[in-house]
């Protein structure tokens, strides 16, 4: 059978190849086989995160002294990356590793790093990050969770909405005005762990397109009284900057995810385009057939290479937030034609759920709009082109 392979990421060693393989293994061991019962179930199982915490799969950007590899974004690069390949798109521990965990590594005190990061690493604790309200999606200033200081404690009122890993998570970064008055200035970041937390309530697993194994939750707060030790930074008043730092990291995750799933698209697509017969040929001999796929192996291999440059910058801490908000953008756009191109070529057993690029196409859509909308990422990017 023909393969598809994309270039080989020149910030890649020996140690990550190893990673790399024993990711192969384990997505393929552990998760494979219970990925329809997942996405039955709207979400992984528990069990799947303490075993990606056994395999080293989990906080690999923490440090060693917290219990973690002492890693890089190129291990958690590489967890993802592999992860999507094998169509293990809906696993939250991308969003864990390289969204959450940062924050507690950046932000957080010593004392809460001890206390969070270990159990982070183990799986124990399964991270979230809650920005999003009902009435507050692209314009985060606008979001109306407070949190108000009361004696030694924070009073924290509000609901959230779309919170990836939200059924699961125990251990969740909640933005909330302390400062309703302040604007941006007023919006600070609390770490918040939920187990027996009095006041604290999930909604439903929220049904959605796509992504199925991922669990989506709406996240109440009635009066959750959390220690004043709780608030992410030194002082109130961060939140809002401490995200700006973040996003770019998130927004090149997601354009990992994006790369993976076009290099998994095409080779679902190869393989059954050399099978499948129309006209006494393979469909793979028609010109047309060709033609589609050569277009998109060179985009993909055009999309690796700028996602491998970019990733380079951020390793080397030079990754601009417009650069980032282009991948995004870029990526995920790419991702959508190519995966739409790829299942026309299925004919009518490409929209036939037996066949894998029928998830990828409803799994690929929310991409576009989750970790800030295409649109704003073309805001970012405007922004910086007409700076002075
Ligand atoms: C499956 C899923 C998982 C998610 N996970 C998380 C999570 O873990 N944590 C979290 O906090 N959030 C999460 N989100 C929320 C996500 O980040 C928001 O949905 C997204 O930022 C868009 O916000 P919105 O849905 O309110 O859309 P809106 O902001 O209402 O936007 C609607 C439309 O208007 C456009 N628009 C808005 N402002 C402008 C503008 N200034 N100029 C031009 N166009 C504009 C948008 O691009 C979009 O097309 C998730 C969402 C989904 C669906």
């Amino acid at each position: 059978m023909p393969q598809f392979e994309l270039p080989t990421s020149p910030w890649m060693d020996e140690e990550l190849e190893m990673l790399a393989d024993s990711c192969r293994q384990f997505y393929a061991r552990e998760c494979a086989p219970h990925y329809e019962q997942w996405e039955a179930d709207g979400a992984v199982s528990r069990d799947m995160w303490l075993k990606a915490g056994e395999m080293g799969l989990l906080g690999a950007e923490v440090p060693e002294e917290y219990d973690g590899l002492g890693g890089s974004f190129a291990h958690d690069a590489v967890i993802a990356y592999q992860g999507n390949l094998a169509g293990i798109d809906g696993w939250g521990g991308g969003l864990h590793n390289s969204i959450v965990i940062p924050y507690v590594i950046h932000y957080g005190s010593e004392e809460q790093k001890r206390a969070i990061l270990p159990r982070m690493v183990s799986g124990e604790l399964i991270g979230a990050i809650a920005m999003t309200e009902p009435g507050a999606g692209s314009d985060l200033q606008g979001i109306r969770t407070t949190a108000v200081m009361d004696g030694n404690r924070y009073l924290i009122n509000g609901s959230k909405t779309f919170i990836t890993n939200g059924a699961m998570a125990n251990m969740v970064i909640v933005a909330a005005k302390t400062d309703p008055q302040a604007g941006a200035r007023g919006i600070s970041l609390f770490l918040i762990e939920t187990d027996g937390l009095d006041g604290f309530r999930r909604g439903q697993n929220l049904d959605k397109l796509g992504m199925k194994s991922n669990d989506t939750s709406e996240l109440f707060f009635e009066d959750v009284r959390v220690p004043a030790s709780a608030l992410l930074g030194q002082e109130e008043g961060c939140g809002f900057a401490q995200m700006m730092e973040q996003l770019p990291q998130e927004r090149l995750l997601i354009g990992v995810y994006a790369v993976a799933r076009i290099e998994r698209a095409i080779r679902e697509t190869l393989a059954y385009v050399t099978e499948r017969q129309a006209f006494g040929k393979t469909i793979a001999e028609f010109q047309n057939t060709q033609f589609v796929l050569a277009e998109c192996a060179t985009e993909a291999t055009v999309a690796k290479t700028f996602l491998d440059a970019c990733i380079t910058e951020h390793l080397e801490g030079r990754l601009t937030t417009e650069r980032a908000s282009m991948a995004k953008y870029w990526l995920t756009d790419l991702q959508a034609r190519i995966i739409d191109r790829c299942l026309q070529l299925f004919g009518g057993y490409g929209v036939m759920a037996e066949y894998p690029i029928e998830r990828m196409y409803r799994d690929n859509r929310i991409e576009r709009i989750y970790a800030g909308t295409n649109e704003i990422m073309k805001i970012v990017i405007a922004r910086g082109l007409l700076r002075d």
